[in-house]
């Protein structure tokens, strides 16, 4: 059987399994078609508000889990070398995978070229709503290269803490467990503790879960209402290239990837971790999905000790739905107004556009907006790009949907090609789907 249709069984035995999550986004997208075109406030407050719930439910175990995933992954891997084997062929698998994500979003761009007489399309009105946000973004991100490096070290890392600024989080507690890791025996009290919060944190999980399907219709009726269906008309020709971009990406270069590094299949996997594809569409956040990404790789066959070093990390870096959105939606704005697009330029383009990404937040709507720093990059003025970027804002929460299944994806193929390369992986349990252990 071909490998694609193996993966659309795949995904469908997950559905199946979740059909509650499906049903809630296929319910929530006709809700939201239907609420386009007859508004009411009161069913979109009550709508609101419990995607709000469900969000904010799921956030709240999201530091402490990555805190004490982190911690318990770099001690139990202990010693420095085989930790720097880890990391480096992490980064490894990260990076190519992003790369090849600028490739197809650059070379779909410039062969499909979408920017061409966008123009048009762009309206008025809602260009001056978002020249607001645009400017202050573009603002921020002003200064050099360097300063965004450095805003990465945490001068105080309860401060990061405070306002939930994962990448400095993050670098403070790889530090910490390295060092913890070094002190040896000593470190057992810390290590216990942190292994007690995240058998809670996982517990809390599980509980939001029951959740999950009228989060997850919630979230996708209050997105698909606020733009409506007909707005794909209009705009078929960007979303199109994004749309192929994805496939290719989630269809053929996943099971190549996994293929070529590891004995993992794409379809089992993607079989393992549809509850989280799920909710990273309804949710268009990797961040609030990886306490059910990490349920979902350690319950169904990737050890605790791989999922709970890979998948934090690359939720906080590895965004290639990201980076691809990113090509094609900067190589657009090149074409809708004119500017030459050179060899040099679209490298450069896609080169910004891979540490533009890894920049990003797990949250929705960070992506469009650290395309600020590719601009920059390019010595665009904000005002030149305010038409742009009113075009690109119009269907934003629906990419948004799509480029953050890819990267809680992505997280998960490259966790399972490194615990497959570690022999960390049951695959007895990974490949018989019809064993999982229900996640809620
Ligand atoms: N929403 C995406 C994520 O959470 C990031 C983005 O805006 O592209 O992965």
């Amino acid at each position: 059987m071909k490998l694609h249709m193996q993966i659309l069984i795949a995904l469908g035995l997950g559905i199946k399994r979740n059909w509650h999550i499906f049903f809630g986004i296929i319910a929530g997208i006709l809700v939201g078609i239907y609420l386009h075109g007859h508004a009411n406030a009161i069913i979109s407050n009550v709508l609101v508000f419990v995607g709000q719930v469900f969000i904010r439910l799921i956030q709240m175990v999201v530091i402490p889990l990555v805190v004490s995933a982190i911690v318990i992954g770099i001690t139990s891997i202990g010693d420095n070398k085989q930790l720097g084997k880890f990391g480096t062929k992490m980064i490894l698998y990260y990076g190519i995978i992003t790369t090849i994500a600028v490739t197809i979003g650059a070379s779909l761009s410039i062969l499909i070229k979408p920017g061409l007489g966008a123009a048009h399309y762009i309206a008025e009105n809602t260009a001056y709503e978002v020249q607001a946000s645009v400017a202050t973004a573009m603002e921020q991100q002003q200064g050099n290269i360097l300063n965004l490096f450095l805003g990465f070290i945490p001068s105080n890392p309860l401060h990061s803490f405070s306002v939930g600024d994962m990448v400095p989080i993050i670098v403070f507690v790889v530090i910490f467990a390295i060092a913890l890791a070094k002190v040896g025996d000593i470190n057992r009290p810390i290590v216990s503790f942190f292994e007690s919060v995240f058998a809670a944190t996982m517990k809390i999980t599980d509980w939001i879960m029951f959740f999950a399907a009228p989060g997850v219709f919630a979230l996708t009726a209050s997105a698909v209402s606020s733009f409506g269906i007909d707005i794909f008309m209009s705009i078929s020709k960007y979303l199109g290239v994004l749309l192929i971009g994805f496939a290719i990406q989630m269809f053929v270069v996943y099971p190549l990837f996994l293929k070529f590094f590891s004995k993992v299949s794409a379809p089992m996997l993607f079989s393992a971790i549809a509850e989280a594809m799920m909710v990273a569409f309804g949710t268009a956040s990797s961040s609030a999905t990886l306490p059910l990404t990490i349920a979902c790789c350690e319950k169904r066959g990737i050890s605790h000790r791989i999922s709970s070093f890979v998948l934090p990390l690359g939720a906080t870096l590895n965004f290639d739905g990201t980076a691809l959105l990113q090509t094609v939606a900067v190589i657009f704005l090149a074409q809708a107004y004119g500017v030459v697009l050179t060899p040099f330029l679209i490298v450069q383009i896609a080169l910004l556009a891979i540490v533009a990404s890894s920049t990003c937040a797990g949250i929705p709507g960070a992506g469009l907006i650290t395309i600020a720093l590719i601009l920059n990059g390019m010595g665009l003025s904000p005002e030149q790009l305010v038409a742009g970027f009113a075009f690109l804002f119009t269907i934003e929460r629906i990419t948004d949907m799509f480029r953050t299944m890819l990267n809680v994806t992505s997280d998960a193929v490259v966790a399972a090609t490194i615990a497959d390369n570690e022999n960390e992986i049951n695959y007895d349990l990974l490949n018989n789907p019809a064993a999982y252990e229900e996640i809620a």
